[in-house]
């Protein structure tokens, strides 16, 4: 990286990151300066020396020349914490583009200057008698305030405060009053907020450690045997779930600390519970540092500064837990690897696990990514060699893999059977309750937004050039619909009949899961049922609590969408039923295949996970499509082949690359001028490059508050290819200067816009 001048910002801390000022880099520093370096700058009207950061270096001065200042030195021994974050952030900005501000915004933890929370407590002076003495004193006196406090503490000596003044009901004039007499004393400690339960932590350590098998230490062996030497790689542990994945992270982490080096565990947040972080705090007890979106800024803030102040060793929550600021981070565990929670859905667009082995990079750690069904992505770099691969096939704490059962519902229709059930759903639902087991009913939602099929023959309506589903759209002003592919703007009038088939029975499918609860009372009236979706998991810890009253055998069954295939463990379920198990296939984008095999392998697993054996019914109206077909036989191999070969014959990720333009405007018109502005400009690369371009036409929701959304897709086999389209694209998006919300670029998008 070389170039004339810098840009520098000069306080990183502050929640508005400064704006960047420019400085010319003198002769002799040019060879060494880089991205992320803290320099020593001349500022404002004293030209004082202060520290500042480079977060650019180019070759464009921003303002007349002369009338910048020259960098005086480059800061030896800053905090390296800080200069990787902003390597880290530059690279950001370069892949996933977006501004250097957006992208350190994604990166440092925001540090807020906010007072430290202080505990008081409440601590008696005198012995237990004397306390004792006092309150039957108190009594006769009739101060009843201070009789209470006094008896509570002749049992035990310390009180929190809060305790004392809320379930007590003792006053702070009364404390006050008691303290002046010298009975009692108020001590206060200033404490960090961290989310861990209180006492959850202390005095653990190396609780719950397994012998590990012969495989599972085989491959923190091998792993560990890379890090002494030296090498850091990524690695990709596949395994069912229930094979043992955690113990192999928790060991390799015990050794890397035993290193002297630090650790990050990335766990979705859905699947972060009390039982997952129980094990942790059990084995690593206080050095554990756990992140969640319902901490408050304060807590976030408090727990980035115990890790860069190196008090804690492992630092555990999703997405955003990546940015942790360890010094002497040695190891990155990604969990579930496959779940698009890892991808932001706001500018920049980064994946964690792209980010993650950039950080590993730049920190010189070492990457390990685990899943039962792995994303098409680190498979795919697994097969050629990139990723090192390693297998968990059995399950550990017993359970066979269950019985599955696909059931073709355009069968049962045929059959007379018109009930959201097939029959031998419905059959076995009745069985677990004679038998007093528990069952799951699982409704997959995703890709509700109104694709189009048949009841009769399955067929659904798919666009003639991009080999994904229609969808359809309503027109409110006349009443009809049109169906619309998301891809490239194809539209075709509402089908009346089936082409395939002639039936009448085509239309989007519609049930919910309340539906599902009510048709459930009426079928099995005895039978006590549980929801959970959206609407009751809305309040805080709702969705815990239906959990765990589900686990503690309060419901027979429990009725949920792509939720409740997550987390706990159910030892008495045995029966888990699939409605609408192809509903994801028809989500109108090419990840549609990969999403469905993973739900359903997923809710599969949930049966069957103790000694009684599980069986598992998925209805479908595609019993034949290959998601199906390799879930309900666990094959994770067979399914990836058939995907992959779908993906490189379209040239879909991650056979190739993609990157999403939308472009908003609240001026319809404005918005499709300077889409095909900017489709046009990549257009005009295609002579020369191997690469597609897509569109433009109206996103999926085409309209979101009075912004209309126009979107075009990029392909090419290179990453670096579409960032220099990228680069050519931004440049024209800041010559022209639109809006920098106008224009949002999403790489290897999760979804289609
Ligand atoms: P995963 O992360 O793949 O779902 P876990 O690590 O949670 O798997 O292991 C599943 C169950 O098996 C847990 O109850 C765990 O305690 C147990 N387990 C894992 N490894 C061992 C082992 N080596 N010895 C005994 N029990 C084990
Ligand atoms: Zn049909
Ligand atoms: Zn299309």
């Amino acid at each position: 990286m070389t170039g004339r001048f810098a840009n520098i910002i000069v306080d990183i801390s502050h929640e508005n990151v400064d704006r960047p000022f420019q400085y010319i880099i003198p002769e002799e520093m040019r060879e060494r300066l880089c991205v992320g370096n803290a320099v020593m700058i001349p500022f404002g009207k004293g030209n004082k020396l202060i520290k500042g950061y480079v977060i650019e270096i180019t070759d464009t001065a921003q303002y007349d020349e002369g009338k910048l200042k020259k960098i005086e030195s480059i800061a030896e021994g800053a905090i390296s914490a800080r200069s990787d974050a902003i390597r880290l952030a530059y690279w950001i900005k370069q892949n996933y583009g977006s501004t250097m501000i957006a992208a350190l915004k994604t990166v440092l933890p925001v540090k807020q200057k906010l007072k430290q929370r202080v505990e008081k407590t409440i601590c008696c002076l005198t012995d237990a008698d004397e306390a004792r003495r006092l309150s039957d004193e108190f009594e006769k006196k009739h101060q009843k305030a201070k009789a209470r406090l006094m008896r509570e503490l002749s049992v035990s000596s310390e009180l929190p405060q809060s305790i004392v003044t809320g379930k007590l009901n003792v006053t702070a004039q009364t404390i006050r009053s008691l303290e002046q007499a010298g009975h009692i004393e108020v001590k206060q400690e200033s404490v960090y907020r961290t989310p861990i339960p209180k006492g959850a932590a202390e005095g653990h350590r190396n609780g719950g450690v397994k012998i590990l098998s012969e495989r599972q230490s085989a491959i923190v062996d091998d792993i560990m045997n890379d890090f002494k030497a030296g090498a850091r790689r990524t690695y990709l542990l596949h395994g069912v779930t229930g094979s043992g994945k955690t113990e192999v992270y928790m060991e390799l982490i015990a050794r890397v600390i035993a290193e002297g080096k630090q650790a990050i565990v990335l766990i979705p947040e859905i699947a972060l519970t009390y039982q997952t972080l129980m094990r942790f705090y059990a084995r690593f007890g206080e050095r554990v540092s756990v992140m969640n979106s319902r901490l408050s800024q304060g807590e976030r803030s408090d727990q980035f500064e115990r890790a860069e102040k190196g008090e804690t060793d492992i630092m555990i929550g999703p997405r955003s837990a990546l940015f942790t600021p360890f010094e002497r981070l040695g190891l990155v565990i990604i969990d579930e690897e496959h779940e698009p929670s890892y991808k932001s859905d706001s500018m920049p667009k980064y994946h964690a696990r792209e980010v993650a082995e950039e950080l590993c990079r730049i920190k010189g750690a070492s990457l390990l990514l685990g899943s039962a069904t792995p994303s098409l992505e680190a498979y795919y770099r697994a097969q050629n060699g990139s990723i090192k691969l390693y297998e968990l096939n059995e399950r550990l704490a017993g359970g066979e893999l269950a019985k599955v059962y696909v059931e073709d519902l355009r069968r049962e229709l045929r059959e007379g059977n018109r009930s959201i059930f097939s029959r031998r759903l419905h059959a076995l639902i009745g069985d677990r309750l004679k038998k007093g087991e528990q069952s799951m009913i699982f409704l997959n939602r995703r890709g509700y937004a109104g694709f189009v099929s048949c009841r009769a023959c399955g067929y659904v309506a798919k666009c003639p050039h991009c080999d994904v589903s229609l969808s359809e759209h309503a027109n409110k002003y006349n009443g009809t619909s049109i169906l619309k592919c998301h891809y490239c703007g194809y539209e075709t009038q509402q089908i009346k009949a089936c082409p395939k088939c002639g039936s009448k029975y085509i239309s989007g499918f519609r049930a919910g899961t309340q539906q599902i609860e009510e048709l459930l009372h009426k079928l099995f009236p005895a039978a006590r049922v549980l929801r959970m979706d959206a609407d009751t998991t809305r309040s805080k810890d709702s969705y815990e609590q239906i959990l765990s009253k589900f686990a503690n055998e309060e419901a027979d069954i429990l009725v949920g969408t792509q939720m409740i295939v997550k987390g706990h463990d159910f030892a008495k379920v045995t029966l888990v039923g699939i409605l609408a198990a192809d509903m994801s296939l028809n989500a109108g984008d090419y990840r549609a295949g990969e999403r469905t095999f993973q739900l359903l392998t997923q809710a599969a697993g949930r049966a069957g996970r103790s000694a009684l054996a599980g069986e598992v019914v998925i209805q479908t109206y595609q019993p034949e499509h290959y998601a199906v077909t390799h879930a309900a036989k666990q094959d994770y191999k067979g399914f990836y082949e058939e995907e992959m070969s779908y993906r490189s014959l379209m040239h879909y990720p991650p056979a190739a690359h993609m990157m999403a333009v939308l472009v908003m405007s609240a001026d319809e018109l404005e918005a499709k001028r300077r889409a095909a502005e900017l489709a046009d400009a990549a257009r005009a690369r295609l002579s020369s490059w191997k690469l597609s371009v897509i569109g433009p036409s109206q996103a999926a929701v085409g309209r979101i508050n009075d912004i209309y959304r126009i979107v075009f897709y990029i392909k090419h086999s290179e990453y670096g290819a579409l960032v220099e389209i990228k680069d050519m694209l931004e440049n024209i998006i800041a010559c022209k200067g639109w809006g920098k919300e106008s224009v949002q670029l999403d790489f290897n998008p999760m979804n289609t816009y």
